[in-house]
C-alpha cells in the first residue's frame, strides 16, 4: 500500500520531465525550427555549407505554406554575413547541425 502511493508522485515527476524535455523530443523528430544551424547540401553546390535557417519569407513560400504547411521552404542566413544565402530551400535540402545537439 505505501509502495503504491510511492509510485504516484514519482510517475507524475516523469511526466513533467517528458513536459520539459520537449525541445529535446523536437530535436529528436529531426524538424528544424527558426534560427536553427543547418547545413545545405541541396540543387546549389557553390553554396553548400553552414546557414541559420529561417522560414522563408517570399510570397511563393507563404502562399505554398498557407496549402500545404507541412511543406516549410527556408530561407538561409549566413551566420557571418558574408554570402546571400539560398531561399525556397526545401526541407530535403537541409540538415540540423551536429553543432546544434
Ligand atoms: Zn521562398
Amino acid at each position: 500500500m505505501t509502495a503504491a502511493r510511492a509510485s504516484i508522485p514519482l510517475r507524475l515527476q516523469s511526466l513533467q520531465e517528458n513536459a520539459m524535455g520537449d525541445d529535446t523530443l523536437f530535436h529528436s523528430l529531426d524538424l528544424i525550427q527558426s534560427g536553427d544551424l543547418v547545413r545545405y547540401h541541396g540543387s546549389i553546390p557553390h553554396a553548400h555549407g553552414l546557414y541559420i535557417a529561417v522560414p522563408c519569407p517570399c510570397s511563393a513560400c507563404q502562399f505554398l505554406y498557407a496549402i500545404a504547411p507541412t511543406d516549410t521552404r527556408y530561407a538561409l542566413i549566413d551566420p557571418w554575413g558574408e554570402l546571400p544565402g539560398p531561399r525556397c530551400a526545401r526541407r530535403e535540402s537541409i540538415t540540423r547541425s551536429i553543432a546544434c545537439n
